[in-house]
């Protein structure tokens, strides 16, 4: 194995989230390569659901339409319990093309976005083990292939997709706070002869257990029980007849369960660094934070993690923007990855209460909460991550608002007479859109060459007179305004990006 010069980002791990990185590197022009210590993709479903926000991103990327083709769309969230309907949450009150989860096998996923990744250049470089690294003006990062060969590949930067237990994380002892809950759960993919619906999620509340059904699609169904009594023993991979004797302890509507494709047992940590960058080596995905797979998080905020960091690390190494901007990859995203672990951890400890009383409270409030057009309001934009925002956030900072939309808002993705509002945007740096704002375009000159601009026009909704918006590669608000706010764009571009043709500073290691 060679040393590699003037390689701009190696990431570790072909996981979905370092997978998402390759893709988006690649598509804006960054030389990357991605390797893992997996001689071959993993085949098996593990993480099913595909969120609203994912698929959003992923449009425009050139990546939904395939998911779509594949995947089961799944409508609403039941909660039963004593063989009664609870209520649900409806996915259909999202305000977004995506208004369910899409259920799809994360074997399938990852066969995509690494499609997508070759069809771009970049091979999954497999059976290479990252074993250390060492950090100075490049990172150099030592692997050892099958053959047990080591070498060095040294880049400017690594992205540690390395999943939860994250050999690069532990190179730099760098801590993983939370803590591992104590139940045990069991996983099964099996085909189901019986009456449950599939195109909903169902879960069913017991004092003895809880079991949620994910319909992947036909009659193949996802089971995620707990199993407190120990009906199931401990074998690592529980059988087809244990399965069955879940779903018979739990739910009221008799079915048969046959062809189990695959089983297992877990155990979930509620865990997240504290910051997600170490010198010039940045962390996502499980990485960086895992947490129960209640409402099916996990795997869509690694790739939300990476499509929030490619286009700052693409600008940066291009020397359009201040190095100051990778620092945001960490003060945009770690809020919501403290907020997305306390809100599995709170689902899950509900859900998995053995004890009667809560459990009888939880079965009386269920009910009345999702009654209420408020919980629906909140629940489903929130499960499907469209709710996420960076207010507040450092750049967000002074951004200003255009109606009800706050610097640091997701943009919604509009049907605009000029086209999809994404596809407007540029891949690669913050997109300025005027709708009638001419006294801008002495702001813009200035920016010649790293500001692009596009006349739009905006609905009356979002402004009744001449307004201007810049919007992240990401689909995030980066600030916004009318006729009289150009100092407010100026500020903020002078901020964060860098002039053409202007001198850029190396970015310090920290
Ligand atoms: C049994 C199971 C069931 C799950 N069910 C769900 C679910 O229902 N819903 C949900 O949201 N999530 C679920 N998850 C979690 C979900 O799979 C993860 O959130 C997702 O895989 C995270 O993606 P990642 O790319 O960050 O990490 P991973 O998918 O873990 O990928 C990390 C990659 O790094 C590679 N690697 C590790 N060490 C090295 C090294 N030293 N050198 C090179 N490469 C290395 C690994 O081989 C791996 O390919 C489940 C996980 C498991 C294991």
């Amino acid at each position: 194995m060679t040393r590699t010069e003037d390689l701009p980002v190696l990431i570790v791990g072909a996981g979905p989230t370092g997978l998402t990185a390759a893709v988006e590197l690649a598509r804006l022009g960054v030389g990357v390569r991605i390797i893992d210590k997996a001689p071959a993709p993993s085949s098996t479903s593990r993480a099913l659901g595909i969120q609203a926000r994912t698929l959003e991103l992923l449009r425009p990327r050139g990546i939904a339409d395939e998911l779509l083709s594949l995947g089961n769309p799944v409508r609403a969230t039941a909660l039963h319990a004593g063989g009664q309907r609870l209520g649900g949450i409806e996915f259909g009150t999202m305000a977004s093309e995506f208004d369910y989860i899409l259920m799809l096998a994360q074997s399938e996923t990852e066969r995509l976005l690494a499609e997508h990744a070759a069809a771009l250049g970049v091979t999954v470089e497999r059976g290479v083990e990252f074993v250390g690294l060492d950090q100075g003006d490049d990172v150099r990062v030592v692997v050892r292939d099958q053959d047990g060969h080591s070498g060095t590949i040294a880049a400017s930067y690594v992205i540690a997709a390395d999943g939860s237990h994250s050999p690069v994380r532990k190179a730099l002892g760098l801590p993983f706070e939370g803590r591992s809950l104590p139940q045990d759960y069991v996983l099964g993919d099996v085909r189901l002869s019986g009456d449950l619906p599939d195109d909903q999620l169902s879960i069913f509340l017991a004092a003895n257990g809880f079991l949620a059904v994910f319909p992947m699609g036909g009659d193949r169904f996802r089971f995620m029980a707990t199993d407190p009594e120990g009906i199931t023993g401990d074998a690592a991979e529980p059988t087809l007849a244990d399965v069955q004797a879940l779903y018979d302890r739990t739910v009221h509507v008799p079915a048969r369960c046959h062809d189990l494709a695959w089983s297992s047992r877990f155990r979930i940590n509620s865990r997240h660094m504290t910051t997600l960058r170490s010198g010039r080596v940045f962390f996502g995905g499980d990485a960086a934070h895992v947490h129960s797979p209640a409402g099916g998080q996990g795997m869509n905020a690694g790739i939300q993690d990476m499509i929030n960091l490619s286009w700052k690390l693409a600008m940066v190494l291009r020397g359009s923007a201040r190095p100051e901007l990778l620092d945001t990859y960490g003060s945009d995203r770690l809020p919501v990855i403290r907020q997305l672990v306390a809100m599995t951890e709170r689902a899950t400890k509900a859900f998995n209460s053995t004890n009667p009383v809560v459990h009888g409270l939880l079965v009386r409030a269920v009910p009345k909460l999702v009654r209420r057009n408020r919980v629906q309001v909140v629940a489903a934009p929130r499960l499907g991550q469209i709710a996420a925002s960076y207010r507040g956030a450092p750049l967000a900072r002074g951004g200003g608002r255009l109606g009800a939309l706050r610097a640091g808002d997701r943009v919604p993705d509009l049907r605009l007479p000029e086209g999809r509002l994404y596809d407007l945007l540029d891949p690669v740096s913050p997109t300025l859109l005027v709708d009638g704002a001419d006294e801008l375009r002495r702001v813009c000159e200035l920016w010649t060459g790293v500001l692009p601009v596009r006349s739009v026009t905006l609905p009356d909704a979002m402004a009744a007179g001449p307004a201007w918006l810049l919007v992240r590669p990401d689909g995030y608000l980066a600030a916004a305004g009318g006729p009289a706010d150009g100092r407010r764009l100026g500020r903020w571009l002078e901020h964060w990006l860098q002039p053409a043709g202007a001198e850029v500073a190396a970015p310090a290691p920290r």
